[in-house]
């Protein structure tokens, strides 16, 4: 229901049909690019829950007072666990509503605590009286959005994560969105964070062609991450490189610093100037990558999820640095699912920690899904033109370049720059409330 009210609101500005979702990567020829005024982005559809939740019919104490059930109008019904209500009683004793957080302490919650008495004090609110006599009120939205249905906490896991991965191959049609429009337009600026989310990939056009672009995309979005190269660092042919990006030579695809514990979850690449000849960007959805290789070749990917490989990063930039590492190519979740991608072969380390019985079987796993990331099939390549900046997830998207001559002078600069997950959903979700008008 909140996604139809959510597509009720959109509608006034958006073309019928097209309000749920971008259209898959392999079809549609214009994923964003153009006429992306008023083309719905594709978290509106997981827009955050709206208001309209049905009132309460009938409220009851279950389970010798551990469980309250509510009865909704609609004529469905939410289970509580009385231990959870009294923790999250929003009584200014136990909550403090300026800085949205709980005063309660957790030594002073009775964890096998029952309700005295619970009463609907009109359809959308219910009372609850405690033993100890102290009164706690729950709205009915406020209830609503916290159902532990299946459901219900599937519709919440998706407004506040946006976790659907859109996956594409070499038939991707890049998302591209106007720089201008994204900075000063927060619809756009939305749609271009939630089809970075989804996608994996969008690119800003029409960027002025100087350094400091970045900054203001850090200043869009929150702030950027400071590395060991800087708040913002620029890629071009440079003597005694501290960086093989820093040269004219090919980039196989890698993600970028998988020697930080943190790697940075998005980044940003700005092309200032471009080279006549080579210099083209390669990209691959790892994600797709991973699912393909589970399929392909389970073993391999076992190998890759399981055995931890060490990275070094040492030199100077920002400042001095040594730094080191382990993590495994393929971070995968309880279920398996690949979350997080560190794979740079430039900066694994020659210490491998591993049994040398393991090593051939590691290299043998790694060639696997080395070969599928460069497979036609997977691959996309563009060359990016200046003003074009590259947004991307790095936990994700893999990216390489074509080697190019080596001139006389600079003959290809970007500029680039990272940003935390956390930053660029946080600016997502504000975004989202700022458009639906929502607390
Ligand atoms: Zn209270």
């Amino acid at each position: 229901m909140w996604r139809a009210v959510a597509n009720v609101l959109l509608r006034t500005k958006v073309p019928r049909g097209r309000a749920c979702s971008l259209p898959p990567a392999h079809k549609g020829r214009t994923l964003l690019a153009g006429t992306t005024r008023h083309r719905a982005a594709p978290g509106l559809r997981a827009a955050w829950p709206l208001s309209m939740s049905p009132g309460i019919r009938k409220v009851e104490a279950l389970d010798a007072g551990h469980l309250v059930r509510v009865e909704w109008e609609d004529g469905s019904e939410s289970r509580y666990p009385c231990v959870w209500l009294r923790d999250n009683c929003q009584c200014p004793h136990c909550f403090l509503h300026s800085a949205r957080a709980r005063k309660l302490l957790f030594e002073d919650l009775d964890v096998n605590i029952v309700v005295k008495e619970v009463s609907l004090a009109d359809r959308k609110k219910i009372s609850i009286t405690w033993p100890d006599e102290h009164a706690s009120e729950y709205g009915a939205e406020w209830l609503k959005k916290r159902c532990f249905s299946e459901e219900a906490r599937a519709e919440m896991r998706e407004a506040l994560f946006l976790p659907e991965h859109q996956y594409w191959g070499s038939d991707l049609q890049l998302p591209k969105m106007p720089f201008e429009e994204i900075m000063y337009n927060d619809e756009s600026a939305y749609k271009w964070l939630c089809t970075l989310k989804k996608v994996g990939i969008v690119i800003l056009t029409g960027a002025a062609a100087r350094q400091g672009e970045l900054i203001k995309l850090g200043h869009r979005i929150g702030f950027l991450r400071l590395t060991f190269y800087g708040p913002t660092w620029q890629v071009q042919d440079k003597a005694d490189a501290n960086n093989v990006a820093y040269t004219t030579g090919k980039l196989c695809f890698h993600t970028d610093y998988p020697v930080l514990q943190h790697p940075p979850g998005v980044q940003f690449l700005h092309c200032i100037k471009q080279t006549a000849t080579g210099g083209e960007t390669e990209v691959v959805d790892g994600f797709h990558a991973c699912n393909k290789l589970k399929e392909k070749n389970p073993q391999a990917y076992q190998v890759l999820s399981s055995i931890a490989v060490d990275y070094t990063d040492v030199g100077r930039d920002y400042c001095d640095f040594a730094v080191q590492c382990k993590q495994r190519i393929i971070d995968v979740d309880s279920r398996g699912q690949a979350v997080r991608i560190n794979y740079n072969n430039a900066t694994r380390d020659t210490v491998f920690d591993i049994t040398a019985e393991k090593v051939r079987p590691f290299y043998a796993a790694l060639k696997e899904f080395n070969d599928l990331l460069n497979s036609a099939e997977l691959k996309f390549t563009h060359k990016l033109k200046p003003g074009d900046i590259m947004t991307f997830d790095n936990w994700r998207v893999l990216h390489g370049r074509q080697s190019y001559p080596s001139g006389s002078g600079v003959t290809r600069h970007l500029e680039g720059a990272y940003a935390d997950w956390d930053v660029v959903m946080s600016r997502l979700r504000l975004l989202r409330k700022k458009i639906l008008n929502r607390d």
